[in-house]
C-alpha cells in the first residue's frame, strides 16, 4: 500500500509526488482531472512503479495505509475545503489531512478545530521554493498537532531541502502556526525583492549601466555578505538575453508586477498586531502601483520626470556608488527581516504559539527562496530562544551602524533625484523612528486629547487621563 496520499497534479503537487517517490515512498496519486493523473503517471519515467494513479477520492483513500497521510495541494482557499469536506467522509480516527498550498493560517486555524472535532488530524504546512524546491528539496513550516507532526515528520525530513545535513522542515507550533510562519516569508521575500530591485533601479536610471554590467555586481555581491538565492537569480535574470529580439530579458519584461495575496496578508498581519512592517508593505504597495500601468503613464505625461542632482557625483564614483549601494542593501536587509521576525514574535505571544524563532530561521537557510547566509547568523543569533530584536543584537546591530549613514546617503541621493526607493526608505524610517528618544506622538496625543478628549500621560508627572485646557472650553 502506499505510503502517503496527494491531491492537486499541479506545479507543486506533482513535484512533491516525484520528491516523495524518488525518496523511496510509494505515493497514491489524485487530480480533479484525471486525464493529468494519468498523463502525470505515464511521464514519471523511473519513478512511475512509486506512484499510484486514482481517479477517485474512494480510491485514493483506499490505497493508502492507515493511519493515512493525505497531502493536499490544490489552489488556497475554497477548494481546500471542497477536497479535505469530501475526503473527511471516507477517512478514519488518526488519519492526518496535511494542507501544503499558501492557505491564510486563519482558514487553517478553523479547519485544525473543525477537523479535531471529526478524530482527524489536521496539519497546516507553508511550503517553499518553488518547482525547483518541490522537486528536490523545499523549506517546510508546519502547524497542528505534534502527534500529526510524527506522523509525517520522517517523510518531509527526507524530502526537504538540507542545510549543513540538516533538514528545513519542523513543526513549528499548532494550528495555523506554519501557515502563518509561510505567510512572514513570503512578506519578507517581497521586501527583500523590492529593495534589491530599487538597487537596480539606480543603477539603471542613476548609474546608467547596461544589464550585463548590473548582472555581473550582483554576481560579484552573491560572493559577500548579500550571498543569497534571491542576489544570485537577479544577477542570472540581468545577464539573460532574449532570444526573439536579442535584447537584455530584462529590457522586453513589461514592468507590471503580480502578486497572489500572501505579502499582502503579511502586512495585513503586522497591522491587525500592531506591528511595524513598513518595509513589506512598501513592497506591497510598490507591486500594486507598478500594476497601475496606465495610471502611471499618465502621471508620468503630467508631472514629467525630476529635474536631478547627479547621481554619481553624491555618491562618488561608480566604484564609491556601487559599494554604497551594497552597503545600503544590507541595512535595508537588516531592518526588513527585524521587523518580519517581531511580526511572528507578536504573533506567538498573541496566540500562544511559543513559535520557536531560531528553528524558523534554520529552516530558511535552504530550499526556501529568501535562503542565505544572513538566515545563518539570524538562527545563531536566536539560539534556542525566540525573545531577540534582531537589529539590536550582533553581529546585525554593528552591521547596521556600520551601514546606516550609507542607507541615509542612497535615499537621500535617490529621492534628490526621482529615483523610486519606498522599500528602503521605509527601512531607513522605521530605523530612525526607532531609536528616537523622543517621537512626534506628543503633539498626536495632543490632537487626539483636543478632538477626542483621549487624554495623555506626562512625561514630567505620573498618572493618566490628564487633559489639555480646552478640554474645559479655556482653549
Ligand atoms: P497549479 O499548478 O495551478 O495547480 C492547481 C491544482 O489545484 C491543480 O491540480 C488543480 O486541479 C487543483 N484544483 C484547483 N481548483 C480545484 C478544486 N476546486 N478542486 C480540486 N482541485 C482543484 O497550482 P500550484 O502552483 O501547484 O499551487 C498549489 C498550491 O501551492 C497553492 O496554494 C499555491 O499558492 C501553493 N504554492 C505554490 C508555489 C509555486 O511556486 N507555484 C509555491 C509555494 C506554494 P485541475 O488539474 O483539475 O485543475
Amino acid at each position: 500500500m502506499a505510503d502517503i496520499g496527494l491531491i492537486g497534479l499541479g506545479v507543486m503537487g506533482a513535484s512533491l509526488s516525484l520528491n516523495m517517490a524518488e525518496k523511496g515512498y510509494t505515493v497514491a496519486v489524485y487530480n480533479r482531472t484525471s486525464a493529468k493523473t494519468d498523463a502525470f503517471v505515464a511521464g514519471a519515467g523511473g519513478l512511475a512503479a512509486r506512484l499510484e494513479g486514482c481517479h477517485t477520492l474512494d480510491d485514493l483513500v483506499a490505497a493508502v495505509a492507515p493511519p493515512r497521510p493525505i497531502v493536499i495541494m490544490v489552489q488556497a482557499g475554497a477548494p481546500v475545503d471542497e477536497q479535505a469536506n469530501a475526503l473527511a467522509a471516507l477517512l478514519a480516527r488518526g488519519d492526518v489531512l496535511i494542507d501544503a498550498g499558501n492557505a491564510n493560517f486563519r482558514d487553517t486555524r478553523r479547519r485544525v478545530a473543525a477537523f479535531a472535532e471529526q478524530g482527524i488530524e489536521f496539519l497546516g504546512v507553508g511550503v517553499s521554493g518553488g518547482e525547483e524546491g518541490a522537486r528536490h528539496g523545499p523549506s517546510m513550516m508546519a502547524g497542528g498537532a505534534p502527534t500529526a507532526w510524527q506522523r509525517v515528520a520522517p517523510i518531509f525530513r527526507d524530502i526537504a531541502a538540507k542545510f549543513d545535513g540538516e533538514p528545513c522542515a519542523a513543526l513549528v507550533g499548532p494550528e495555523g502556526a506554519g501557515h502563518f510562519v509561510k505567510t512572514i516569508h513570503n512578506g519578507i521575500e517581497y521586501a527583500d525583492m523590492q529593495m534589491i530591485a530599487e538597487v537596480y533601479g539606480i543603477m539603471r536610471d542613476g548609474l546608467a549601466m547596461a544589464s550585463a554590467e548590473m548582472a555581473e555586481v550582483f554576481a560579484g555581491w552573491n560572493h559577500g555578505r548579500l550571498k543569497s538565492y534571491l542576489i544570485e537569480i537577479t544577477a542570472t535574470v540581468l545577464a539573460t538575453r532574449d532570444a526573439a529580439s536579442g535584447r537584455p530579458l530584462v529590457e522586453v519584461i513589461l514592468d507590471t508586477a503580480g502578486q497572489k495575496g500572501t505579502g499582502r496578508w503579511a502586512a495585513m498581519e503586522a497591522e491587525d498586531l500592531g506591528v511595524s512592517a513598513t518595509v513589506i508593505e512598501a513592497a506591497v504597495a510598490a507591486r500594486a502601483v507598478s500594476a497601475a500601468r496606465e495610471q502611471r503613464l499618465a502621471a508620468a505625461e503630467l508631472f514629467g520626470a525630476a529635474a536631478t542632482s547627479g547621481l554619481g557625483d553624491a555618491l562618488g564614483d561608480k566604484e564609491a556608488a556601487l559599494a554604497a549601494l551594497e552597503q545600503a542593501l544590507i541595512a535595508g536587509k537588516i531592518i526588513a527581516y527585524s521587523q518580519g521576525f517581531a511580526v511572528m514574535a507578536s504573533a506567538s505571544r498573541a496566540w500562544d504559539w511559543r513559535l520557536p524563532l531560531g528553528t524558523v530561521a534554520r529552516i530558511w537557510r535552504a530550499g526556501c527562496i529568501i535562503r542565505s547566509v544572513f538566515l545563518d547568523d539570524i538562527a545563531h543569533a536566536y539560539g534556542e530562544g525566540s525573545d531577540v530584536e534582531l537589529m539590536m543584537v550582533e553581529p546585525f546591530a554593528a552591521a547596521l551602524k556600520a551601514s546606516e549613514a550609507t542607507l541615509r546617503q542612497v535615499v537621500a541621493t535617490a529621492a534628490l533625484n526621482g529615483i523610486p526607493v519606498p522599500a528602503l526608505a521605509a527601512a531607513l524610517a522605521s530605523f530612525d523612528l526607532w531609536r528616537s528618544r523622543r517621537t512626534t506622538a506628543d503633539l498626536v496625543q495632543g490632537q487626539r486629547d483636543f478632538f477626542g478628549a483621549h487624554g495623555f500621560e506626562r512625561a514630567d508627572r505620573p498618572g493618566k487621563g490628564f487633559h489639555g485646557p480646552w478640554a474645559k472650553g479655556e482653549a
